[in-house]
C-alpha cells in the first residue's frame, strides 16, 4: 500500500491549520513553528536519550516514595493527622463520592504511573535498538493521556492548601511531599526531552503513505505521518500508529457544542452550591468557589486568592467563551482573523486542566482536616459539578477540529484563484476572437 518517497520524508502538515511545510536541517536544539499559524511543530531535544532515560528511572522511584510514604502532617491543638496522597481518594470513597474519587485517582495516580511505565517501555528498548510488541500503541496512548496526567496541578493545590491552613494549624511536609516535588520537575524534564519524532521514525521510518501519485495528504495528529486522502477515506486510521484519522473530525461542531452547553449548565450549580463545608467547635459553615476567594482576600492571602480566582473562575469562563466564539466563527464562515482564533484555540488547550486546582484542594482538605469536634472539612455538592465542567470542556477542546478555523479562509482564496483563472480564460478567448477578425 505504501512506499517511501524520499523527497517527502521531511515533510510535515501542521495539525492546527493543515498547511504543508518541510523540516529544514536543524541543529538538535532548534524548535520549529508553523509559518502560517505559529503553533509548535517540533521542539528541539538536543542529546535527549540518556537524559530522558535517567530522569524516567528516577521518576519511577520518586513516584513510589511520594505515594506510599507520609505526605503531609497537620497539627491542631496538640492532635496530629498525617495523610498520604491516596488518603484523599480514600476519604472521597468513604463519603460515596465515587465519580470524584475516580477522577482524582486517575489524574494523580493512574495516568502518571502509566506515563512513567510507558516511557520506560519505550526508551530502554530504544537505547538498545530492540523492538517490543505493542510499542506504537503505548506511545499513542501516552500522547493521548498526557493532558490527563495532572501532577503539576496537584502540586499547585498542595501549595494552596498549605497557605490556607497556616492560620489555623501547623502543617509539616513529610518525605512523600519532598519526593513528589522533585518528581513533578523530573516528569516535566522527561516530557521536554522526549523526541517523539525519533521514536516514531524508529518504529517505522515511513512517514508518507499514499496510493495515488501526488494525492492530497492529511497529517496524523499523533505520529505526524502524512497520509494520502484515499487512505484517510478508506481506512479512517493512520497506517503508522493506528490512531483515528479524518479529513475533519466527524460532527466536530455538534459534539463540541453539546459538550460546552452541558458544561455551561453545570457551571451554574458549580458556583451556587458549596464546594466544601467545615465544622469548627459545633459551628458549620460552607464555601462556594466565590466565597472561598473572598475569604482568602479577607485573610490577606492575596497571592493565593489570585491563583484560585484565575484557576476556578477566570479559566472556566474564558474557556467557555472562547469555544462559543470559535464555533460561531466557523459557523458564520468568518474569513479574517483565523490566525488569532488559532491562537485562542491553543490557549484554551493549555489552560483548561488548571481548573482542577480547587478539586484537588478540597480532596486534600478532606483527607487532612479531620479533628472531630475541633475542626472537620467535608466535600460540598458543587465539587462534582465543577469537576464535570473541567472534564467536559477538556473533551470539548479535543473534539473541536482546529482545521475548521481555516476552511473559510481557504475557500475564499480558492474562489479568488478560480475567478482569476476564469477571467484569464475569458481574456484569451476575446484575444483569439480578435485575432480571427
Ligand atoms: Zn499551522
Ligand atoms: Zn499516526
Amino acid at each position: 500500500m505504501s512506499e517511501i518517497l524520499e523527497h517527502r520524508k521531511d515533510w510535515l502538515i501542521c495539525h492546527n491549520c493543515g498547511e504543508f511545510q518541510t523540516i529544514v536541517a536543524l541543529s538538535p536544539d532548534h524548535s520549529l513553528v508553523c509559518y502560517n499559524c505559529n503553533s509548535l511543530l517540533h521542539s528541539g531535544h538536543g542529546k535527549w536519550l540518556n537524559t530522558a532515560t535517567a530522569v524516567v528511572v528516577a521518576s519511577l522511584i520518586l513516584f513510589f516514595i511520594s505515594n506510599f510514604f507520609p505526605f503531609l502532617t497537620l497539627e491542631v491543638g496538640g492532635q496530629a493527622q498525617t495523610a498520604t496522597i491516596l488518603d484523599g481518594v480514600g476519604a472521597l470513597i468513604e463519603r460515596n463520592q465515587w465519580l470524584l474519587a475516580g477522577l482524582v485517582f486517575t489524574t494523580i495516580f493512574l495516568f502518571p504511573l502509566f506515563e512513567i511505565a510507558a516511557y520506560l517501555y519505550l526508551l530502554i528498548p530504544y537505547s538498545m535498538n530492540k523492538r517490543l510488541p505493542g510499542q506504537h500503541h503505548v506511545l499513542r496512548m501516552m500522547i493521548r493521556a498526557q493532558d490527563w496526567s495532572m501532577l503539576e496541578i496537584f502540586m499547585l493545590s498542595v501549595v494552596v492548601t498549605s497557605v490556607k491552613l497556616t492560620d489555623m494549624a501547623e502543617l509539616y511536609l513529610e518525605p512523600g511531599a519532598y519526593a513528589f516535588f522533585v518528581l513533578v520537575g523530573m516528569l516535566m524534564l522527561a516530557y521536554a526531552k522526549l523526541d517523539r519524532r525519533k521514536l516514531w521514525a524508529w518504529m517505522n521510518t515511513n512517514n508518507y503513505y499514499h496510493t495515488v501519485e501526488n494525492e492530497y495528504a492529511y497529517d496524523c495528529h499523533i505520529c505526524q505521518a502524512l497520509v494520502g486522502e484515499s487512505i484517510v477515506d478508506e481506512y479512517k486510521s493512520c497506517p503508522r500508529c493506528e490512531s483515528e484519522l479524518h479529513r475533519r473530525i466527524p460532527q466536530s461542531m455538534q459534539k463540541t457544542f453539546a459538550l460546552i452547553l452541558a458544561a455551561t449548565i453545570l457551571y451554574i450549580p458549580a458556583n451556587l452550591l458549596p464546594m466544601m463545608t467545615y465544622t469548627s467547635l459545633g459551628v458549620t459553615e460552607s464555601d462556594t468557589i466565590f466565597s472561598g476567594v473572598i475569604e482568602l482576600i479577607a485573610a490577606d492571602l492575596w497571592w493565593i486568592a489570585t491563583v484560585v480566582f484565575i484557576a476556578s473562575i477566570v479559566v472556566p469562563i474564558a474557556k467557555l467563551v472562547i469555544m462559543y466564539y470559535l464555533l460561531w466563527a466557523v459557523h458564520a464562515k468568518i474569513r479574517i482573523g483565523a490566525r488569532h482564533r488559532a491562537a485562542l484555540y491553543r490557549i484554551s488547550e493549555i489552560i483548561g486542566r488548571w481548573s482542577m486546582v480547587d478539586v484537588f484542594v478540597v480532596t486534600l482538605l478532606v483527607a487532612l482536616v479531620q479533628f472531630g469536634f475541633i475542626y472537620t472539612v467535608e466535600p460540598g455538592s458543587a465539587i462534582i459539578a465543577f469537576g464535570a465542567v473541567v472534564v467536559l470542556t477538556m473533551i470539548a477542546v479535543e473534539t473541536f477540529d482546529p482545521r475548521l478555523l481555516w476552511d473559510a479562509k481557504d475557500e475564499a482564496e480558492a474562489e479568488i484563484v478560480a475567478r482569476a483563472l476564469e477571467s484569464q480564460k475569458a481574456e484569451k478567448r476575446t484575444e483569439a476572437e480578435d485575432a480571427k477578425d
